[in-house]
């Protein structure tokens, strides 16, 4: 059944296990397409240009923002992050749904940008702010002081949770990930996104049946 494209945003503090549940949903649908943000951050060990992020300059980013091609942009923990916008509508146009890992301005700005009817979007929760710190630890990349920084923004993305369609509390990484593949299932499902689904009716309905 043809459908347009959604676009699914995955918020959280930093550490509530975005990363981890993007990564479990597109391994089991590999047609996910996952949009990469551009990001005046360092790469992190194991980080891929183009991959996890388009790492670049302040000034490569802000003439990416001066030519518009930004879909939203924000700056994050004293960094910009931005979605490339061309990717993002071609995918709309040929039905092919779209994952975003951005924080709550970009979640606000997808929402407003004219795109809104096709947005899905999901908080993630941590079980407790001692989990959050333990899992920002225990993943192993960020500096003691990286991490107290992100734990002292977590109340500030927390904060925004209720401006989602769907919240996940991240206690047990498998369940959360079944959560988030029903939520997608049944977004698919809704009636007013199966754009085929009026022709397919008419065409039941006049299906003569072989006595
Ligand atoms: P991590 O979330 O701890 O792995 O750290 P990152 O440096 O990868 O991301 C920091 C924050 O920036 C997270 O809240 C991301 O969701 C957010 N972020 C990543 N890309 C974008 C983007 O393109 N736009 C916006 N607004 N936020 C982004
Ligand atoms: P985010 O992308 O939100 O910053 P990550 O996906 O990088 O978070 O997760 C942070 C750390 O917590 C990683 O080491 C990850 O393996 C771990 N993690 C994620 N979800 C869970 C969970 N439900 N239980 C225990 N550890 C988790």
């Amino acid at each position: 059944m043809d459908r347009s494209g959604l676009l699914i945003i995955l918020s959280s503090p930093s550490g509530a296990g975005k990363s981890t549940l993007a990564r479990r949903l597109m391994e089991w649908d590999p047609a996910l397409r996952f949009s990469v943000s551009v990001t005046t951050r360092a790469p992190r060990p194991g980080e891929v240009d183009g991959q996890h992020y388009w790492f670049r300059s302040a000034d490569e980013f802000r003439t990416m923002v001066e030519a518009d091609q930004m879909l939203e942009h924000a700056e994050v923990f004293g960094n910009f992050y931005g979605t490339p916008r061309p990717p993002v509508e071609e995918a709309i146009h040929a039905g092919r749904d779209t994952l975003f890992d951005v924080d709550w301005q970009g979640g606000q700005q997808i929402r407003t940008s004219g795109l809104g009817q096709s947005v899905v979007s999901i908080f993630v929760l941590p079980p407790s702010l001692t989990e959050l710190e333990r899992r920002l630890i225990s993943r192993g990349q960020d500096a003691p002081e990286v991490i107290a920084g992100r734990m002292q923004k977590s109340r500030d993305e927390i904060s925004h949770w209720a401006e989602y369609d769907y919240v996940i509390v991240n206690e047990d990484i498998d369940k959360s990930t079944e959560d988030l593949k029903t939520i997608l299932t049944a977004e698919r499902l809704r009636r007013q996104r199966q754009t085929g689904l009026g022709q397919f009716v008419r065409n039941l309905m006049e299906e003569e049946v072989a006595k």
